[in-house]
């Protein structure tokens, strides 16, 4: 198989630098490039916990483009910048595996009319832990008997979004087999605002940040005499490399956009 040219934003960031060396250390993937807004002019091996990574860093996207035509683009960043780099991306031809969270749904419309008008795959994956997309899909299949849920989602309190795409996602996912149904006592009253939370077609959703966390989710169901609780942990930013590695490897034999691990994963 030939090399697959990557490029890859964000990689002084907590999950750039992951991505940056599964790109580095695997067999047919090549960093032809690095996208930062600081040190333009420089390479990574400049930068601390670089070492022996001669690959370019640049601040202006379609300059880096037009010199390294690569095949795909690897964003982790933030959300304006990030539909910003997907967008030209797709421009010029890149496909984008997008790991940055954030983006509205009017963005992924935009983006959806984009792949199909330019017949480019792109995937977006707001978790790309493979054990957070089994805990979506296992909510799924327990909503079906469970009407009544909340979403727990618990993360670092660097993290700039609120609710977390996961749990949006989630919601989402349940909300395809769930009755909508609003939970709780109907003269439920909040005596401080927000007390039950963020409401998604009646279910619940809470964002707990502390330090030392990085990325946790619980789904809790209950009905009479019963609870159920699924819940996914990530305890390192590793922990989403396979996934990267598997959007990496799909997008580039796709024509569309594909939102969420799960939509690639059996
Ligand atoms: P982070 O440590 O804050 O990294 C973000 C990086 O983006 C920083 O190095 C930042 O540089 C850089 N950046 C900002 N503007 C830029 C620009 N114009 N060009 C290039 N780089 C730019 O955050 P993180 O924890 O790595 O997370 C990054 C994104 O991935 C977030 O949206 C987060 O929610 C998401 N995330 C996704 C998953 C997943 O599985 N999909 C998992 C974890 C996190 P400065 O610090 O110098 O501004």
């Amino acid at each position: 198989m030939s090399n697959i040219k990557i490029v890859v934003a964000g990689p002084r960031g907590r999950m750039g630098r992951e991505a940056v060396q599964l790109v580095a250390r695997t067999e047919n993937y090549q960093l032809v490039a690095v996208i930062d807004h600081k040190h333009s002019g420089k390479t990574l091996a400049e930068l601390d916990g670089f070492t022996g990574l001669e690959t370019p860093i640049y601040d202006n996207i379609e300059q880096c483009f037009q010199e390294h035509k690569p095949d795909v683009l690897i964003d982790l960043t933030t959300p304006e910048v990030g539909m910003y780099h997907t967008k030209t991306a797709l421009q010029y031809g890149v496909r984008p595996v997008v790991g940055t969270t954030g983006f509205s749904v009017d963005d992924l419309a935009e983006l959806d009319d984009l792949c199909k008008e330019k017949e480019l795959g792109c995937i977006i994956a707001p978790n790309f832990a493979v054990g957070a997309v089994l805990m979506m899909k296992f909510s799924k299949l327990a909503a079906k008997y469970f009407q009544d849920v909340e979403i727990i989602e618990l993360h670092h309190d660097q993290k700039l979004d609120a609710p977390s795409g996961t749990a949006v996602k989630t919601a989402q996912m349940i909300s395809e087999v769930r009755e909508e149904k609003q939970q709780g006592h109907h003269n439920e009253k909040e005596t401080i605002q927000g007390a039950r939370g963020a409401n998604f077609d009646g279910m619940h959703i809470h964002s707990v940040r502390l330090p030392g966390l990085i990325a946790h989710q619980q789904v809790l169901f209950g009905s009479e005499g019963q609870t159920l609780t699924i819940r996914h942990d990530s305890y390192n930013r590793a922990s989403f490399m396979s996934g990267v590695k598997l959007a990496v490897d799909t997008v580039m034999n796709l024509e569309t956009l594909v939102y969420g691990l799960e939509n690639i994963i059996e």
